[in-house]
This record gives structure tokens, sequence and C-alpha cells, in this order.
């Protein structure tokens, strides 16, 4: 130590802070890259998808006498408005009983419900009036997140049958035994898989059971008198049968049929038990609607419109009107236009069933009433919207006063467009009017106040976000920056011999990060921040020291840079920033990546390349192009054809025959075994090309899968691993035999035009390893060897540190362009998400996940292992040691997962928000993903095995 001087325990300690960091080797890099990523993705959690919701807020409820005593709910799963609203064929209405309603006892309209529309989502929107925050992403999907109030929470009982999945969900949150649910067993598989309309007779079928022992029960009958009760119907039928044949089908038709005779039925039950005492509301509905092609969760209008219609105590009679003015031409459609059609929000209806029986409106509940449905006094709407006012800005009161709490006063900035003296001011107006009985001057004010508070809520609900994402940007600059710095410093023969005495980082640098440091954590201790806030605000302080502290390497580089012409420096620049984006876009527009191997035909033009090796960038074109028309065809499985698959093989069979005689050709000494090899390995394409054919064709005879088929396949699979091993480790004859076995495997797990995609994409490879060597010659480095002859070796990387030249970072570009393009040249996230049972038909046709999913994955991974191999080559070729190339991927990787940071969503479905997360990871994870498959083709190419152990002469 050449400090020992400094004795003081500060100066051990930055002593040893900078030995640490001096000696900071790869292996601590790479953990603390994990560290460092980990908290990058962990900060998502805390900056987009946290709980709005609050509690502390006291229950409101109107100082009036409500309409009704009871409220039935019915909820129909599933239920799209147009297949309940619209008429059939003939004429006739699918729901005579709703019809007969909304023409002669009730109100309707639509329910717009909001992404994801999903059951739970809808069912918190409906019960509980809000829209369930995506948290539940964090927290697991199936849970309850975060204890919310609900309107079955708030009644004096409720009895609710159906699903387990949905009724347990408002049971748990439930204080107290007021809440009776009725299930069908979940587990029990068989039930209703004959006939799924078995799960809404069911529930109808207890109902009148239900109705018929509390005759005869006294502390039941007691019960069922008392006011501010809930009876919830949940029919999860049509969800079903829509899922299962689409909404267009006769199944999910006739069952709407059977829901409404069976409502029809509930509803004279219902009335006869209370002898017509009129004290009963009902309400009709859905959580989500249904696509064409039988799916949800996603913001098509066919998912987002679902129907309502309401009728009973204190509801509004129809309305006869001349003509309505709306944008879509439903009302046409469904020969509905003469009765009033109204709108709502589907957290609306919480607010309503609260008002109609005359229970506090849910807590966390953002409905807004809506008071055109009441059939009741102005007073009674008026007083009703003010409970409604005074409910939300509760909530908004609230969350102010948590962010104020933990925010230093002279920082807190307070939401400008409502102010204590506002919120005052329009109560106090609003009261005002209601003792003058200026009725809807009070509903609109309170109306006003509503929205402010709302947008009040989400401002302070967003409002730390600013401050982290600054935070986490400054960590992912500095860590960007020191990755480079790292690049520079081990590569470039900037500082050589500029000076020998390296000058130490002055003592200020350090005492100065370690003041910033203490700061921040008293900053952020005086706020009562969450623990998760440290690590994301003191993170960038040691980062960035670490690269302050190469400031000489800054300086130097700079210099360097000064020297460049900038209009070269601003075009090399512009070039890297636009590939960056074509690479960020592609993940978004597959076409993208078109456009990227558009310039990449175009690049040969650029360079000398063109006027020295013609035949070289012709094929370069000519293979871009052809790898540039995949992107633009339809993703994986949506159009089988065998024939393209049998296509492939040929071409394979075709090219391995010229490969092969050409080899003859050049070797005299082409051994016997190493023929056979080739033999063998084009059987095995040939075996794969007659096990496909066979299996689809007898497939499609519904004759099952072979067996023989299935030991076949799985015996190429295995082959496939180990017969490249075998090869020779020259280099194109490597590469050859890899490619062969790999794409005899791709051949049995396609169904389309995807089984050309890694034969066009190796193709592209070998091209671009020729290339590759052009370039280097192009410098005027001498080549010791030709391609031809070159060997895959086992020690291909220590050997030399040469520097680095601007071409490498093109390579390093051309590699993660590669393996992006190898990923979604025939797919995106969403295709793989979704397994194409097909593609594995030749493996298993009975259902096993894991299995599967193990498949689907080596189909994937082998566009990404043939790129590899062929990037092995070009390393091995051009000299470039793997610690820099990773260094560079690391830059690449993290410049994008910069971008995929910003556009992560909040909203949408849970696949808009599950695909913009995983985008993100796999742009950070590329790195380490890169690590090892750099590994399995180091080993596929240079390992190699000899059969019965003889040791063969000519292979030295
Ligand atoms: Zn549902
Ligand atoms: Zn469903």
């Amino acid at each position: 130590m050449t400090f020992q001087d400094h004795n003081t325990s500060t100066g051990h300690l930055l002593i040893f802070l900078e030995d640490w960091l001096v000696t900071l080797d790869m292996l601590l890099f790479f953990i603390l890259g994990l560290f460092v990523h980990f908290v990058f993705f962990g900060s998502i959690f805390d900056i987009y998808f946290t709980s709005p919701l609050v509690h502390g807020m006291t229950p409101q409820f109107t100082p009036l006498p409500p309409p009704a005593k009871r409220l039935v709910l019915f909820v129909a799963d599933g239920l799209r408005a147009d297949t309940l609203y619209e008429l059939d064929e003939n004429g006739n209405s699918r729901a005579p009983f709703i019809r007969n309603i909304i023409m002669h006892e009730g109100s309707w309209g639509l329910s717009h419900t909001r992404v994801p529309t999903e059951s739970r989502p809808g069912h918190v929107a409906l019960i509980a009036g809000f829209y369930e925050d995506v948290s539940a992403v964090a927290k697991g999907w199936k849970e309850n997140p975060v204890e919310f109030d609900s309107l079955i929470n708030e009644s004096k009982y409720t009895w609710s049958w159906g699903s387990p999945d949905i009724l347990t969900m408002f049971a748990k949150g439930a204080y107290g035994d007021h809440v009776f649910t009725y299930t069908y067993d979940a587990d029990s598989e068989d039930f209703g898989a004959h006939d799924v309309t078995k799960l809404d007779t069911w529930v109808f079928d207890k109902v009148k059971e239900f109705f018929h022992a509390a005759r005869n029960n006294q502390s039941l009958f007691s019960k069922l008198n008392e006011e501010k009760i809930v009876f919830f119907l949940h029919l999860l039928g049509i969800d079903t049968n829509g899922h299962a044949h689409r909404p267009s089908s006769r199944e999910y038709k006739d069952n709407i049929k059977l829901v409404d005779a069976g409502m029809k039925e509930m509803v004279s039950i219902l009335e006869h038990f209370y002898g017509n005492d009129g004290k009963t509301a009902f309400i009709f509905t859905s959580d989500h609607g249904m696509t064409d092609w039988g799916s949800h969760g996603a913001g098509h209008p066919s998912e987002t419109l679902t129907p309502f219609v309401t009728w009973g105590a204190g509801i509004k009679y129809p309305q006869k009107v001349s003509a309505q003015k709306f944008d879509d031409a439903f009302l046409k459609e469904w020969r509905l236009e003469s009765w009033k059609r109204q709108d709502i929000h589907q957290a609306d209806i919480a607010p309503l069933m609260a008002s109609l029986i005359g229970v506090p409106f849910p807590l966390n509940s953002v409905g807004i009433l809506p008071v055109d449905y009441l059939n009741n006094t102005d007073l009674f709407k008026a007083e009703s919207m003010f409970t409604n006012a005074i409910q939300i800005l509760e909530q908004f009161k609230v969350k102010m006063t948590q962010k104020k709490e933990v925010t230093l006063p002279f920082l807190f900035i307070p939401f400008k467009l409502l102010p204590e003296s506002k919120q005052l001011n329009i109560v106090r107006k609003a009261r005002s009017y209601i003792k003058q009985r200026k009725y809807d001057e009070a509903v609109s004010l309170c109306k006003e106040l509503i929205h402010l508070a709302l947008k009040g809520l989400s401002y302070y609900h967003t409002y730390d976000r600013f401050f982290l994402a600054i935070n986490v940007v400054l960590g992912f600059l500095g860590w960007t920056s020191y990755a480079f710095l790292l690049i520079i410093k081990s590569h470039f023969n900037l500082t050589r011999g500029v000076n020998k005495e390296v000058k130490k980082p002055s003592h200020l640098l350090s005492c100065s990060c370690i003041a910033i440091g203490v700061f921040v954590a008293f900053f952020l201790l005086l706020q009562d921040c969450p623990w998760t806030y440290y690590i994301y605000c003191l993170l960038p302080v040691p980062i960035w020291y670490a690269v302050l502290r190469e400031f000489q390497v800054i300086q130097d580089f700079v210099t360097l840079l000064l020297t460049v012409p900038p209009s070269y420096f601003v075009g090399y620049l512009l070039v890297f920033i636009l590939g960056i984006e074509i690479l960020v876009l592609s993940f978004f527009y597959r076409y993208m990546l078109t456009a990227g191997l558009l310039a990449f035909a175009g690049w040969p033009f650029i360079t000398q390349l063109w006027t020295r090796a013609k035949s070289i960038s012709l094929s370069w074109i000519f293979f871009s192009l052809l790898l540039a028309a995949f992107p633009l065809m339809p993703v994986v499985g949506r159009k089988p054809d065998i024939f393209l698959v049998m296509g492939a093989g040929l071409l394979v069979l075709l090219l391995s025959l010229c490969v092969l005689t050409s080899l003859i050709k050049r070797k005299d000494s082409f051994i016997n075994e190493e023929l056979l090899l080739h033999l063998f390995q084009m059987l095995s394409v040939v075996l794969s090309m007659c096990v496909t054919y066979s299996t689809h064709s007898s497939l499609r005879k519904k004759q099952g899968l072979p067996l023989l088929n299935q030991i076949i396949s799985w015996l190429i699979l295995a082959f496939s691993l180990v017969l490249p091993l075998l090869s020779p480790t020259s280099l194109f004859e490597r590469l050859f035999s890899i490619l062969l076995s790999l794409m005899s495997t791709y051949i049995l797990l396609s169904t389309g035009y995807e089984a050309l995609f890694p034969l066009v994409l190796s193709c592209l490879m070998f091209v671009w390893i020729q290339v590759e060597q052009e370039t280097l010659q192009q410098r005027g480095i001498s080549c010791k060897q030709k391609v031809t002859s070159v060997r895959f070796t086992c020690s291909t990387d220590i050997t030399q540190f040469r520097q680095l030249y601007l071409d490498d970072v093109r390579r390093a570009f051309f590699l993660v362009f590669f393996l992006v393009t190898a990923f979604f040249g025939t797919g995106n996230i969403a295709s793989v998400n979704s397994f194409d049972l097909a593609s594995v038909y030749c493996f298993l046709t009975v259902f096993s996940p894991f299995m599967m999913g193990a498949l689907m994955m080596w189909k994937i991974l082998i566009p990404f292992v043939l790129v590899m191999c062929a990037f092995e080559a070009v390393q091995l070729t051009t000299q470039l040691s793997s610690k820099s190339l990773f260094l560079m991927v690391l830059v690449i990787s993290d410049i994008m997962a910069l971008h995929f940071f910003f556009l992560v969503k909040d909203y949408g479905s849970w696949l808009d928000i599950g695909t913009s997360i995983s985008h993100y990871v796999i742009v950070m994870s590329m790195t380490i993903v890169l690590v090892f498959l750099n590994g399995l083709a180091h080993l596929l190419t240079t390992k190699k095995l000899r059969l019965c152990g003889k040791p063969k002469s000519h292979l030295i």
C-alpha cells in the first residue's frame, strides 16, 4: 500500500474502496452487473405498478330512505352486448324476457368496461367501483393483492351463487359473517364438461331450492326480510361456451336463451316470495365481452361493450324518444331506436347499486352515480350525488395527506386545480344549492368536484414517478458509460506512453461522492421513504464514482475524438443511433427488421467491398434480401403448409450434395468416415422429412401419431446434438455439419414457411464470415490463413489482444441485429407465449406443458445457435476477444433497455402489460444469454469426439 501515511479511519476506508475498485475484475463486474440489472428491473414495480388504493376514509351514505330493500345482481360472464340485444335471422330476440324489460319495465344501455377485460377486474369494477390496479401484476394474479371495500361488504346480508373463483374474492374481503356463498366444486373437472350450460342451471336450481327452504327456516326467513340485502347470481356458462365454441356459435346463443329463461323464472320466484312488494331492484350485466374468435382481455369493442339492463324499485321506466345521437349504428341494428339508451362506465354500477338499497358507497369506488337511471325525487338525486362527491373527495384528501406526511414541506407541490379553499367552496355551494332546491345546479357542481378529485388522485398516485425515473436513468447512464470506459481502457492504446505515472484520482472525488451519498440517504430518511428507494437513489453514486475516477481515460478519449473530423464523428453517431432505433422498433413492428436487412444489403456499396470482392458482395446482397422477406410474413403457425417444409428439406439436401462434391474434389484424402458422417446426416434430414409428412397426413386422417414416427423423431433430436461433434473441426465442414443436424430437428418442429428460415439465415451467416474476412484484409491486416483452412480450436480467445476498431463495433451490432432477427424473424413475443401445438406433433400428442415448452424453446433457440456458431467463426478469423464483444453488446443492449424502461405500460390488457415488461427483460438479459449461447457455440464448434477411442492420424 502506498498510502500507509494516511492513518485516519476515513483514509483507510478510501484506500480500501480504491483498492477494491481497482482490482475489480471481470467476475466482480459480472456480479455487479447482475445486481445493477436486478435493481433496474425491480424499479419498474415501484415506478409503474403500485396500488392506487388508500385506506382510512369514513363511509358516506345518503341520509334519505332508499327506494329498494333488496337488490338482485345477475352477471352473465363473457356476454357481448350485441349478441344479447340483436335480433336473430327471423327477427326474434334471443332474450325475449330482457327485451320485454327494455320495452316495458326498466332502463338500458351499454356498459363500457376497461382493459384488461378479464373476469376479476370486471367484477371488481362492478361490485367495488374501481378499476383494478395493475399492481396485481407485481403481486400475483389470483390472490387479493390489496384489501378493498365492496357493495357486498357494505350490505347487511349477501347471498351469492356461482363460480368459486369470483365469489370467494368478495367473500374474503368482507368483514363479519354476512356473506354467504354457494359454489360448485372447481376441482371436479368433468363438471359440465359435456354441457357447460349446467354451470348456469346449477345456479338457478340452487336459488330455487334456497327460497323454497327459506319458507320453513325461521331465522333465514327473517334475514331475508331485512333491508339492504343483495342476491348475486354469477352465470359462467356463456363465457365457457364462448371460449369453447366462439360467440357466433349455436351453443353461445342457446346459452343466452337459457339464461334469459332462467332469469324470468328467478324474478317470478322472488316477486312471489316477497308478495310483489315492489321493493326489489334488479340489475343484469356482464363483466366483459368476447372477441369473434372466443377470447377476452384486450380492448376490442367486442370485449369492452357489455349489456346493462336494470329495472324494479327506484329505476326509471322505459323512456320513448324520437331520436338519439350515438356514434355507432347499434340502435338501428338492434331496432331499439325509440327506447332511450343510457351508456355508463362499468364502475358507475357500484354507486348506483349502493344508492338503490341505501348502503354506503364502497370506500375505494371511483364510479360516478348515473342519476339519469334513478326514478326518484330531485332531492334524492342531488343528495346522492353530493354523497358521491364527498366520498371521492375523501379519497383525494387521504391520498394528499399521506403524500404530504412523507414529503419535506418545502418540496411538496400540491395539486393546483383543487386546493383546500376550493374544495370547501364547492362543497358549501353545493349544500346551499340543495337548500335552495336548485337540484340540477347541485348535481353539476358535484360532478365537477368529482372530476377534479379524480384528476388529483392520479396526480398524487404518480407523484414519485418522475423522481424515481430520474434516479434509475442516472444509474443506467452511469452503468453504460462505465462499461464503455472499460472497453476503451482495455482495448484502445490511448494512454499508452502518454503518462507512465498513473495519476491517482484525487481524494476530493471520493469525499464528495461519500458526502453526496450521505446527503441522499439523509434526505430519504427525512421523507420516510421505503427501503427500495434507497437502492434506486444511492446506486448511481458508486457507479458514477467509478466512472469519474477514470477521468484520465475520458480526457484522452475526448482528445482522440477531437482529432477526428466532426462530420465523420456526427455521421457515425447518427448511424449508430439509427441502428439502435431500428432494433427497438423491431420489437413492435417486425417489418423494421426488413428495413434493417435492406440497409445491410446496401452496405457493400458504401465500403470498398463491392470493388474488391464482387461475388461475395452479390451473395451477401442476395441472402440479405431473401432474409428480409421473412419478417413480412405472418407469425408462425397461422398458415400451416407442409409442402414448404418439404421444400426446405429438399433444399438442404441439394445444398449438402453440392458441398459434398466440392469437398470430395478438393480433398483427395477425403476420408471414408467423414463421407459416412455426411451421408448419415443427409439421411437424417430425409428421415425427418418423411416423418413430418407421414405424421401430418396421419393426423389429418385422425389416426393419431404413429409410434414409429415418434421414436424416429426423438432419435433424430438426440443424434442432432452429437453428430456435429464427430465432424472435423475445419471451419466450413463443422459449420455445415451443425446446420445439417439442426435443420433435421427444425424440420420436425416446423409447420410452414418457417422451415426455410434457418436455412436462409445460415446461408447469410456463411457469407458473413467471408465478408468479415474481406473487411479485415481491406484494413491491411495480414491474414495468415484462408477461411477454408481455418480450424476451430479450443484456445481461440486468449491468444491475442488486439486493438479495437470501429469495424468491431459494427460486428457487435451485426451480431445483436442477427440475434434479434433470429428471434423475431418468424414470430413475435405473443406467438412465443401461445404454444402452437401443431409444431410438436411429431414428438408427442398428449398435452404435456413442460415437454412442449422445452421443445418449443429448442425450436426458438436453433436460429440463435446457428448465428452464434457463425459468429464464433467470425471471432476466430477476426481475432476479436469475447470480453470486448460482450462489453459492446452490453452497451448496445443497455441503451435499448433504457428505451424499454420508458415504454413499460401500466395500463391496457394483461398481454400489453406483460409484453412491455418482457421486452425490458429480454434486452437486459441479452448479455447473459449471449454468454451462455457463446459457451454452447464454443462447445459445438471446437469439441471433437472420436469414435471407439482410436486417434485419427489426419487430425493434427
Ligand atoms: Zn369473465
Ligand atoms: Zn373467460
